[in-house]
């Protein structure tokens, strides 16, 4: 068994890996509002880090950086299961709630915080803050993280 486990609601898709998450983000934005109809935290593996099983559906979009995000989601239960960002090749933001951890799962940067909801704090456990997508500079706390791998 691995070190994280988690799944989807109805448990028809399930994940495993055995290292906990690269970076834990918040992202403010309001097309992850609207997708997870609420506050969108996101756990990043590398695709090598982390294995899924059962079938997902898949729904494409442009994201925040204007480059193309694959949303794969449960089609059975609906649950948001992973992203797969083209700014972001060979890595995946897995929703942190379906997780069986989730609540060690702490953020450490966010995004978009012109799109914060105003009453959304946190204890100091965010590092880095971004007022848009920053993607060049979340690349760079990704390559600090993995050479921490
Ligand atoms: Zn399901
Ligand atoms: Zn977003």
């Amino acid at each position: 068994m691995g070190k994280n486990i988690g799944g989807c609601h109805c448990g028809a898709v399930k994940l495993e890996t055995d290292l906990n998450p690269m970076i834990v983000n918040l992202c403010n934005c309001n097309r992850c509002r609207v997708l997870t109809g609420s506050i969108a935290i996101a756990a990043l593996y590398s695709d090598e880090e982390i294995t899924m099983a059962g079938e997902t559906k898949t729904y494409n979009y442009l994201g925040g950086s204007g480059m193309e995000v694959v949303n794969h989601f449960c089609p059975n239960c609906g649950c948001r299961i992973v992203s797969f960002a083209e700014a972001f090749p060979g890595m995946g933001a897995y929703p942190i709630g379906i997780f069986e951890k989730s609540t060690e799962f702490i953020p450490k940067s966010e995004i978009f915080t012109n799109y914060k909801l105003p009453w959304l704090q946190n204890d100091g456990c965010i590092e880095e803050s971004f007022e848009e997508a920053a993607v060049g500079e979340r690349l760079m706390l990704l390559l600090e993280e993995l050479e921490n791998r």
